[in-house]
């Protein structure tokens, strides 16, 4: 089966032409189809009114828009949704079937969908539970935009969705408002599915979201920031976690190969390019490892000329996890600090810590599997 969601326009008129839609139509199929998937939230062809019947048919022999499938929907006491969602195995490339974890996060104003870009990760930050499990894959385009299609239709985003008032949501507007690559995964070493994914996201005849509200968290892949700021446009994150080297490259390891100095560089560049107004550091706040007055002084310093804003993040402890968190009175004296200095610096509320759903508890129990010659 050939999915439909997370296909460009080109694609999809191209699958549309192996079905036998005459080429003057393919852009006017396409663009119909296009409306039912993403404005209209529909998972059949069959509610796909304005095709004939026949192209239905047709279509539905060798096509899908169907959804993933919710393995298990877990409610935090504060509201957090986290799904465990499953995509089937797919052929000699994708032998088993993988699972992935998204979050949907609702506060008074906003509705933020924390969304997954790999299974698993390659990378190993110490602080963070998705590190420990080997990366299995990429998820490509229609993976990654099926989760935001998928929360949408769950909380009731659609147009023609009746009201569930047991969902904890905003109160007002789309119920996902925002969206997040903060899942499992560095949505950078996955550029082309995570840029095709977000572009759709960002089209106004597709799922229609602001670039304002569509924010990207990158460990820090340098080559790929500058395409993200050109070719995407979309609010950038960095994790930063530590203001010198060498202790940077304990935690996040990918500062072995991009640098502190480097990135900042990048970082520099960033919002003129990509036209956005600032950028996000993020810092995990360890307990006696990065969350000294003296670091707080040392990342006043390093994020000169950057337009930026710190969101300082309380670790989130996960099984085995070596660190703690820091207390909250450093958290308040380390942001006070910073805004002191004219630094923006929420302190991020944990969310969904219950159901293992904060920042850096993610992981799913998706394993590499060897097929034997
Ligand atoms: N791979 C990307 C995006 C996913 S992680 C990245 O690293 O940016 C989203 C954020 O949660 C990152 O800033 C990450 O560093 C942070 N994080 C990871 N583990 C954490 C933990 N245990 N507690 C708090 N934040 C954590
Ligand atoms: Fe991967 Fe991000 Fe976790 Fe680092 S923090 S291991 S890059 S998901």
């Amino acid at each position: 089966m050939i999915s439909l969601i997370g296909q460009d326009r080109i694609q999809l008129a191209q699958t549309l032409a192996t079905v036998g839609v005459p080429s003057t139509q393919l852009k006017m199929r396409a663009q119909q189809i296009w409306h039912w998937v993403y404005v209209r939230g529909v998972t059949s062809f069959d509610e796909m009114l304005n095709l004939s019947k026949a192209l239905r048919i047709e279509l539905s022999k060798t096509c899908s828009v169907a959804l993933p499938e919710i393995v298990k929907e877990q409610v935090s006491v504060d509201g957090t949704r986290k799904w465990l969602l499953r995509f089937p195995a797919d052929g000699p490339d994708r032998p088993t079937p993988v699972e992935v974890e998204t979050v949907y996060i609702p506060e008074i104003e906003r509705g933020t969908l924390c969304v997954s870009s790999q299974v698993g990760c390659s990378l190993t930050c110490t602080f963070c539970h998705t590190g420990t499990q080997k990366m299995v894959r990429n998820l490509d385009a229609g993976e990654i935009l099926s989760q935001v299609l998928l929360a949408r239709r769950r909380l009731g985003d659609y147009p023609d969705a009746e009201e569930d008032l047991e969902i904890i949501a905003p109160l007002s507007g789309r119920k996902v408002s925002n969206v997040v690559m903060m899942g499992m995964g560095e949505p950078l070493f996955n550029f082309e599915n995570v840029k095709q994914a977000l572009l759709i996201a960002l089209d106004d005849e597709a799922c229609g979201f602001s670039r304002r509200r569509v924010t990207l968290s990158t460990s820090g892949v340098l080559p790929a920031i500058d395409r993200t700021a050109e070719e995407i446009r979309c609010m950038l994150a960095i994790s930063l976690h530590a203001v010198n080297d060498e202790l940077r490259d304990e935690l996040v390891p990918i500062n072995r190969k991009y640098p502190i100095a480097e990135l900042l560089d990048a970082c520099r560049r960033y919002p003129e390019t990509a036209n956005c107004r600032r950028i996000t550091f993020e810092y995990v706040m360890l307990k006696d490892v990065n969350d000294s007055l003296e670091e707080a002084r040392a990342l006043v310093n390093l994020l000169q000329g950057i337009p930026a804003k710190v969101n300082l993040i309380p670790f989130n402890p996960w099984p085995e996890s070596k660190y703690e968190c820091s207390s909250k009175k450093q958290i308040v004296r380390f942001a006070n600090y910073l805004m002191e200095q004219g630094f923006e610096s929420p302190v991020r509320t944990p969310r969904g810590r219950d159901i293992f759903a904060a920042c850096g508890q993610l992981k799913s129990v998706s394993e590499k599997t060897v097929t034997l010659k």
